[in-house]
């Protein structure tokens, strides 16, 4: 056969293979639905017809199960979760549970979604009994692992939440590191809130050992040192950030500001803010340093170095505040530039200062692990308020 031909016949080879497998597909697709009892049609019915308990009442009457009518069950239960209706979901999969057919497998997938409907439903005891249970049968679950982790980390069981992430990370032949550290913080605030601070300071020991770059760990243990009044080792302990985790920053230079002022060496202060902008261009970075030359060396060198700044990496925070001092300074407020002052305060107000790199969560406060999608160390201050980015 000549190359030619061989070209020309693979489309055709390709369609009828095609044709094959839709006829196949469709034929074990109509004998499944023929294998279906007739009470499901009419279950379907009822939800498609916004009547989802008398759905309920048809699914728990159904005696055989087997594997695709249980998935039928499984899915229509965390819908009825996603939805917010838990009750429904509870009665389902409660329903599931309770059918003495089902395979150790199945049964256990059951209690699982089980488990997940009294979390959606705060009832965490509940919850947590059942993911025990599953524990209990097989020490290698990890979806059962993983929501246990939850629960005890919504109960505030930072030291449960340790043991449980640390058997995630043999089950999943993976570090969490980062999550342990963040339960050891935790535990330091606990610590430091009944002023017990060698406590707290082992805690954060551990931390730092699990994780060498938690910034947070570095945050809390530098407050500690500024609160009993040990300034040069609190100075010392926020500069690490810089090495560690630059991104938290602009989180600490007011305090670290307070610590210099203490020890009357605010010109370190600012040394230290000249060298840090050369690497660090985030925004709140350049406009802290910017009020404090206002505020240490007056509107002139502020300017200056603001103007120099915007100019360079434009920012609309930046312009802000660079309009702020220039109006300050030619003591004006009836000219066409307080009027552009005054539009951009509008527009710039309550806008989000952090975000979160997992779910895109934003907010005006930081959190080490976003409300939204309960990722540790996702949220971030937004460094880049530039012309066509962040605005
Ligand atoms: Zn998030």
């Amino acid at each position: 056969m000549s190359l030619s031909l061989i070209w020309l016949l693979l489309p055709v080879a390709a369609a009828s293979g095609w044709y094959v497998a839709r006829r196949e597909y469709q034929k074990t697709i109509s004998e499944s639905a023929a294998n279906l009892p007739q009470d499901y049609f009419k279950g379907l019915n009822f939800i498609l017809n916004e009547q989802p308990d008398k759905a309920i009442d048809i699914f728990m009457k159904l005696s055989e199960l087997d594997e695709s009518t249980f998935e039928i069950h499984l899915a229509l239960g965390s819908l009825f979760r996603r939805r917010g209706e838990v009750d429904r979901a509870i009665r389902l999969h409660q329903g599931l549970v309770n059918k003495a057919s089902l395979s150790t497998e199945l049964h256990a997938q059951a209690l699982y979604e089980l488990a997940c409907d009294y979390m959606g439903a705060g009832l965490l005891d509940r919850a947590e009994a059942l993911c025990l249970e599953l524990v209990d049968v097989d020490a290698n679950n990890l979806a059962a692992l993983n929501l246990l982790r939850d629960i005890y980390q919504q109960e505030k069981e930072w030291f449960r939440a340790i043991d449980l992430a640390r058997k995630i990370a043999v089950c999943m032949n993976e570090p969490q590191s980062l999550l342990i550290a963040h339960y050891y913080c935790e535990l330091a605030l606990q610590a430091r809130c009944k002023n017990d601070l060698a406590q707290a300071n082992r805690m954060l020991g551990k931390a730092v050992q699990e994780d060498a770059a938690c910034g947070r760990a570095i945050i809390i243990r530098a407050q500690i040192e500024q609160q009993l009044g040990n300034y040069d080792a609190a100075i010392n302990s926020y500069q690490q950030l810089e090495k560690k985790a630059p991104e938290y920053l602009s989180e600490i230079l007011g305090e670290l500001k307070a610590c210099y002022q203490a020890v009357g060496q605010k010109e370190k202060m600012i040394a230290y803010l000249r060298r840090i902008i050369c690497d660090h261009h985030g925004v709140e970075v350049v406009l802290i340093a910017a009020r404090m030359l206002n505020e240490y060396e007056g509107e002139d060198v502020a300017l200056t170095f603001l103007s120099d700044e915007v100019n360079e990496r434009p920012s609309l925070r930046g312009v802000q505040y660079l309009l702020e001092l220039d109006l300050e300074q030619a003591k004006d407020e009836r000219g066409y530039l307080a009027v552009v002052k005054s539009s951009l305060d509008k527009l710039l107000e309550n806008k989000p200062v952090y975000r979160c790199s997992c779910c895109g969560f934003t907010g005006v406060d930081m959190h080490w692990c976003c409300p939204s999608c309960r990722t540790w160390s996702s949220i971030k201050p937004i460094h880049e308020f530039q012309w066509g980015a962040s605005i």
